[in-house]
């Protein structure tokens, strides 16, 4: 997905950033370029004549930052205007409605709406920890009821018993009373599929509407088909007003246009995208991401939480065996608040790391930001191997020493070593609830 059209705008912008300066015919050529490589990917024309005209306004009244060059500061203009025509923000499911909440899910045959459905119910049961019950109203196409049967059973939720015979209202309403019974918190109710925009099934999808007040009636439509997607949610949305898209297949071989026209010609909402036919193949879609995506500046959000995760498996692994020998030591604090510094976002990692999690409101109690973890790294720096090993042996003319080393107070070397103290005595009293795999659990 997105492949051509990431090439194509990284041709554009290679040109761009060769020049040191950029002339207007330069911005000429670019968005000339822009535009038929949008058109190529299958996007609306309204929607690139409205993308390329925000660029150029942009491009003509921005003024370039010093530290930066022409070519990038186009490169940062059209990335904005990706991000705006996606939607600008992610839009989450709306899930704040009492229980039983239902989900009507509707699309054409084909696009992936029964997957989807499984799909949504596993993420609610396993992300929000909702107990979901799913119900099949497809009563025209012979197996749909059971393909949901069977999606239900691999996603371990429940699925409401067929009743074979049940017209799909009878079916909608006998979903919610089996929810307000047995205490289901969401409802997801998959609609019979279409081959086509077909009058009598929509009428069929106003009815269940009307009967079930569904907190989110969602449209499924399949990348692969372009602007035909477009056109689908389009009708859909004048007949039964859906409050957001699935766009299913964002792992083929789509050139894109779905994604981009979208919102712009619908104005719903894309809320999810389906990214293979495993049943977790479901994600939110991050307008930001996709944009990265795009221009093939990489996904830098998708590389910073993987870094997180690394940081969080490999250092808590090998601190949870220090810790267990009762071995944590000034290096590995040192370790610990370089890794912190060089993340730069502060809350969020810390409670990833194995020993700080726990401490975390202490440390925001103390209020030790960026500030203080760099005096902490300059004063474990200015100490010598043994001292870091065991900080017991630091007397009045060692923190002197160390003090003036790192260019601080002996006053700044004792808070060091009182917080490592207390750090250190915590682990201890940790390790003997129950040794580091108990400790890692609490962690968590
Ligand atoms: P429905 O007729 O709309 O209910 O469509 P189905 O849910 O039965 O899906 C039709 C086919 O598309 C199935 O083979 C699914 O596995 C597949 N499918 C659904 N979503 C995705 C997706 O995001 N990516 C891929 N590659 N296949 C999908």
């Amino acid at each position: 997905m997105f492949d051509n059209l990431s090439g194509k705008f990284g041709d554009i912008f290679e040109r761009l950033r060769r020049r040191g300066a950029l002339s207007e015919s330069d911005v000429n050529d670019a968005l000339r370029e822009i535009r038929l490589a949008l058109l190529d990917a299958d996007v609306a024309l309204p929607v690139v004549k409205d993308f390329v005209a925000k660029v150029r306004e942009q491009a003509v009244g921005a003024e370039v930052l010093r530290s930066v060059t022409p070519g990038q500061m186009v490169v940062k203009i059209v990335n904005d205007a990706l991000i705006e025509a996606l939607g600008g923000m992610t839009v989450p499911l709306n899930l704040n409605a009492p229980a039983p909440l239902p989900i009507l899910m509707v699309g054409l045959q084909g696009s992936g709406k029964t997957t989807t459905s499984g799909k949504i119910a596993l993420r609610l049961k396993t992300r929000e920890r909702r107990k979901v019950l799913l119900a099949s109203l497809d009563t025209q196409r012979p197996a749909a009821q059971l393909q949901l049967e069977q999606l239900a059973q691999r996603a371990e939720v429940t699925s409401l018993p067929i009743i074979a015979g049940q017209p799909p209202l009878q079916i909608a309403n006998r979903a919610m009373d089996t929810a307000r019974r047995e205490s289901y918190d969401v409802v997801i109710l998959d609609t019979a599929g279409r081959l086509s925009i077909d009058l009598a099934l929509m009428e069929e999808v106003k009815a269940i509407r009307a009967a079930v007040n569904p907190v989110e009636t969602l449209l499924v439509v399949d990348a692969m088909t372009g602007q035909d997607a477009v056109t689908t949610a389009t009708a859909f949305n004048e007949a039964v007003n859906i409050t957001g898209i699935v766009l299913t297949r964002l792992d083929g071989d789509a050139r894109g246009g779905a994604a981009l026209s979208m919102r712009s010609v619908t104005g719903a909402p894309i809320k999810l995208i389906g990214q293979g036919e495993k049943l977790d193949a479901l994600d939110e879609f991050n307008p930001e991401r996709i944009a990265g995506r795009i221009l093939g500046m990489g996904d830098i959000v998708g590389l910073v939480e993987k870094a997180a995760e690394t940081i969080d498996k490999v250092e808590a692994e090998k601190l949870a065996k220090k810790m267990a020998k009762g071995k944590f030591d000034l290096e590995d604090y040192a370790a610990q608040l370089r890794q912190i510094s060089k993340m730069g976002s502060l809350s969020g990692i810390l409670g990833l790391l194995p020993g700080i999690g726990k401490m975390k409101q202490q440390i925001e109690n103390a209020n030790l930001d960026q500030t203080v973890f760099k005096r902490h790294i300059a004063i474990i720096n200015s100490m010598t191997p043994g001292e870091r090993r065991a900080p017991d042996i630091m007397k009045a003319s060692r923190k002197k020493r160390v003090a003036a080393g790192s260019g601080t107070s002996v006053q700044d070397v004792n808070k060091l070593l009182k917080q490592f103290d207390d750090m250190a005595t915590m682990m201890k009293r940790m390790n003997k609830m129950g040794g580091p795999e108990a400790m890692m659990r609490q962690m968590q």
